[in-house]
């Protein structure tokens, strides 16, 4: 069971617990109920069919934030392949939410051949905000809640519990809620593609000192000790492509300056906790996914955050259009099979340090002659 209805309630009673993290001024930032309404809307006037709907609604046995918040989906297109775009996994990076919403909207409204390809190609499954309870706290991650009282589950030091979402598709994980609530829903939709999308600090491209608007991830590192290691190579082949796709189709707006996701400077991320990448490796959570399936998926960050204050606001109009333009072209591309004919050597051209290692959540740093 899920926690009590506690919307509006103070997710936290003990002071210690700051609702928003900083001075950030996040009064132009998309709330939960926001996106609720647009959402409906949507629903409600699109010209080509938007279904929304809850998890709850879809039927899956979790399906509440650990607050006791719905969770919702909105799908729109009737292709044979599904594709999974979330936004918002980290509370605190709030324009996946607008992003989709924005794509969600052209993709109920606009009658293009384009779009039309897009929706004939697949059913596409966004999650505007898969942690409702951390976007409204203005923080990375959720907070456990104990169904019995409605209260912050406490550890044994009386403190409460912070768990990122993006850290929790893990065998001895899914300690929060919405990470089995939109688990069991990936079984259930088994889709082709995924989308991420998330936000970082603000950057310089190696070699021009640009600033960076967008950098292309993918969390399990192509060529890594990983990637190669699935299916048959197949996605370590296709996720670059898929970059490879939206960074020549990018590089052709001049407001949008790109790399690669590093971290630390020179290091590839090696992530297997990360939903994403539990994704790709076909994780099967006690038995619900028991075919193995799996799924490529990359993901976009955008620079600039709430954290980064006034810097990071004045670039929302753009930020938006960045990421909607990206998930477009991807979707557009893998629609017409011209990502699937991208020479994944492009992933070499995007810009990126000189790579000297793995950052990995299971083995610290792997040196790039593994
Ligand atoms: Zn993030």
């Amino acid at each position: 069971m899920a926690a009590p209805l506690l919307i509006g309630a103070p997710a936290a009673a003990n002071g210690s617990f700051p609702s928003t993290e900083g001075n950030t001024n996040t009064a132009s930032i998309l709330t939960y109920d926001d996106t609720i309404t647009e959402l409906t809307k949507l629903e409600k006037n699109s010209r080509f069919p938007v279904d929304v709907f809850t998890l709850e609604e879809a039927g899956t046995a979790v399906n509440k934030s650990e607050q006791g918040r719905d969770l919702y989906v909105a799908t729109v297109g009737n292709g044979p392949e599904d594709v999974w775009v979330q936004g918002r996994i980290h509370g605190n990076e709030p324009y996946g939410a607008e992003s989709i919403l924005t794509l969600l909207k052209d993709l109920g409204t606009n009658g293009s051949a384009e779009y039309q390809q897009i929706r004939d190609a697949f059913t596409i499954h966004f999650i505007p905000m898969y942690n409702p309870d951390g976007s409204e706290l203005n923080i990375r991650q959720t907070v456990l809640y104990d169904d019995a009282t409605g209260e912050p589950l406490l550890n044994d030091a009386g403190q409460q519990q912070r768990i990122d979402l993006n850290r929790d598709w893990v065998a001895d994980k899914f300690q929060a809620d919405e990470s089995l609530a939109f688990y069991e829903y990936w079984t259930m939709v088994k889709p082709d593609y995924g989308i991420d999308i998330h936000h970082q600090g603000l950057k310089q491209q190696y070699g021009t000192g640009d600033d960076v608007t967008l950098s292309l991830g993918i969390s399990l590192a192509p060529g890594g000790p990983t990637l190669p290691t699935l299916q048959g190579g197949a996605y370590d082949l296709l996720t670059r492509q898929m970059h490879g796709f939206v960074f020549q189709e990018l590089s052709k707006y001049g407001y949008i300056t790109m790399d690669r996701y590093q971290v630390g400077g020179n290091l590839e991320i090696d992530i297997k906790g990360g939903v994403v990448s539990a994704m790709m490796l076909g994780l099967d959570y006690q038995g619900m996914n028991p075919t193995g399936h799996s799924n490529p998926v990359v993901f976009f960050e955008t620079s600039g955050n709430t954290s980064d204050g006034s810097l990071g606001q004045k670039a929302r109009g753009k930020s938006i259009q960045q990421n909607v333009l990206a998930m477009k072209s991807l979707l557009s591309g893998l629609a017409t099979d011209e990502v699937q004919q991208v020479d994944p050597e492009v992933w070499e051209e995007i810009p990126h340090a000189p790579v000297a290692g793995y950052s990995t959540d299971y083995a610290g740093f792997i040196p790039v002659s593994f």
